[in-house]
C-alpha cells in the first residue's frame, strides 16, 4: 500500500470481502458448466439426483453447487479473496491506469476460481469462457494504455502474449496428455496481461507454473494416483500469474 492511508484500507477490505463474496456463487455455475464439449450444461445433481431450478435461477447458489450435498466451496472463495486482497495492496493507486490494471486482474481471479473449479472436474477450460475473460483484459489493458498514453504498454503485452503462447503451443504438441489448446488459450491472455508489467513479470509467471504444479502432482501419486493420472494445469497458470503480478506489478 503505497498511499491513500485510510480510503486505500477502506477500498481493500471492500475489494476483498466482496471477491470473496462473489466467488462463492462460482461452484453452482462451474458445476452445471463442468460437462464434455457441446454438451448442454447439467440439468441436475449427478450425485443426489437433485433438479436445478429451470432458467436463471438454476445458476444462482450460493456455497455447495448442489444443497443436499456439502462440498468445501469456501476454499476457493477465501483463495480469491486473498488474491484479491495481495494485489489491491499491491496496487500504486486507484485513478486511471492503475484502476484499469487492478480491475483487469480482479477479473483474472474471478474466472480463475470458474475455470479452475471446471477444469479439476472435467480437465478443460471452456472455449467460451476464455474468450470472455480475453475481452475484459483486452478492453482493460487497451483502455489503461491510452489513459496513460503509453502505447508501449499494449505493443509489449501484445508481444508477451504472443511470445507466452507460442511457448505453451509447443508445450502443447510436446506434451498432449498434458497440455490442452485451453491452456495455449489461457496462457496466452495471462502472458499479455502480465506483458504490462515488462518481461520480468513475463518469465516469472511462465515458469512459476511449472514450479507450483510438482509438488500436487507428486501428493497425487502418493494418495494412490496412477502415473498418468492427469493434473488440470489452469489452477497453476491463474496462480503463477497471480503471483507474478503481485511481485512485480505496481
Ligand atoms: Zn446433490
Amino acid at each position: 500500500m503505497q498511499d491513500g492511508g485510510l480510503g486505500h484500507a477502506g477500498l481493500l477490505i471492500g475489494a476483498v470481502a466482496a471477491i470473496t463474496a462473489a466467488a462463492a456463487w462460482w461452484p453452482r455455475v462451474a458445476y452445471r458448466l463442468s460437462v464434455a464439449p457441446l454438451e448442454s450444461p447439467r440439468a441436475e445433481c449427478l450425485s443426489c439426483g437433485q433438479a436445478f431450478a429451470p432458467g436463471r435461477r438454476g445458476w444462482l447458489r450460493g456455497g455447495s453447487a448442489c444443497r443436499n450435498c456439502p462440498q468445501p466451496w469456501w476454499i476457493t472463495s477465501l483463495l480469491a479473496g486473498a488474491m484479491s486482497g495481495a494485489l489491491t495492496w499491491r496496487a500504486a493507486a486507484f485513478t486511471g491506469e492503475h484502476l484499469l490494471i487492478l480491475t483487469c486482474w480482479l477479473a483474472i481471479i474471478q474466472a480463475g476460481v470458474l475455470l479452475s473449479l471446471i477444469d479439476l472436474a472435467v480437465m478443460r477450460l471452456p472455449v467460451r469462457l476464455v474468450m470472455g475473460l480475453a475481452a475484459i483484459v483486452c478492453v482493460c489493458v487497451g483502455t489503461a494504455a491510452l489513459l496513460s498514453a503509453q502505447p508501449q504498454l499494449l505493443l509489449t503485452a501484445m508481444m508477451a502474449g504472443l511470445a507466452v503462447g507460442a511457448f505453451y503451443l509447443l508445450a502443447a504438441l510436446a506434451l498432449p496428455s498434458q497440455i490442452g489448446l485451453g491452456d495455449v488459450r489461457l496462457a496466452t491472455i495471462l502472458g499479455f496481461a502480465l506483458g504490462v508489467n515488462g518481461w520480468t513479470a513475463v518469465v516469472l509467471g511462465t515458469a512459476l507454473p511449472y514450479l507450483l504444479a510438482p509438488p500436487f502432482a507428486l501428493a497425487l501419486l502418493l494418495r494412490g494416483g496412477s502415473r498418468k493420472a492427469q493434473l488440470p494445469f489452469g489452477p497453476f497458470l491463474i496462480a503463477g500469474a497471480v503471483i507474478a503480478q503481485f511481485l512485480t506489478g505496481s
